[in-house]
């Protein structure tokens, strides 16, 4: 099982924000910004193009949560980020939203 399965299911601890049927959502363990926090889906997809084909709903449900999150961290503005491939950063391969926030974020990103 993916580490981020194992935090699903509840073997490996998390700070949870956010759980329900389709998503949950974690701060980041090497948070990035003051506001670092991890949404997933419950299902295991290898990455976000893939949960697009296959769980489209469920997409939609992380950006909705990841808004609400925005609000509730107080973000006067954030950015949310789906890495997809090594080259592009991901690490772990099981699709993960990241939303990043309290603190000015530099445009382009490296
Ligand atoms: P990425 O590089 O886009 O695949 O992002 C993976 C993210 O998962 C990184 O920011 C890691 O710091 C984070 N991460 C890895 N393991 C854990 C964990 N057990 N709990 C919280 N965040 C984690």
């Amino acid at each position: 099982m993916c580490i981020f399965c194992k935090i699903a299911s509840g073997e490996i601890p998390a700070e949870l924000l956010h759980s329900d049927d389709q998503v949950l959502a974690f701060r980041d363990l090497a948070p990035q910004a003051p506001t670092h926090i991890l949404i997933i889906p419950r299902v295991h997809c290898e990455n976000v193009d893939e949960l697009a084909e296959q769980h489209p709903q469920t997409l939609s449900r992380i950006f909705l949560v990841a808004a609400q999150l925005a609000k509730s961290e107080g973000l006067s503005g954030h950015r949310t980020v789906f890495n997809t491939g090594e080259s592009a950063g991901q690490s772990v391969f099981h699709a993960h939203l990241h939303l990043l926030g309290g603190r000015p974020l530099a445009w382009p990103p490296g």
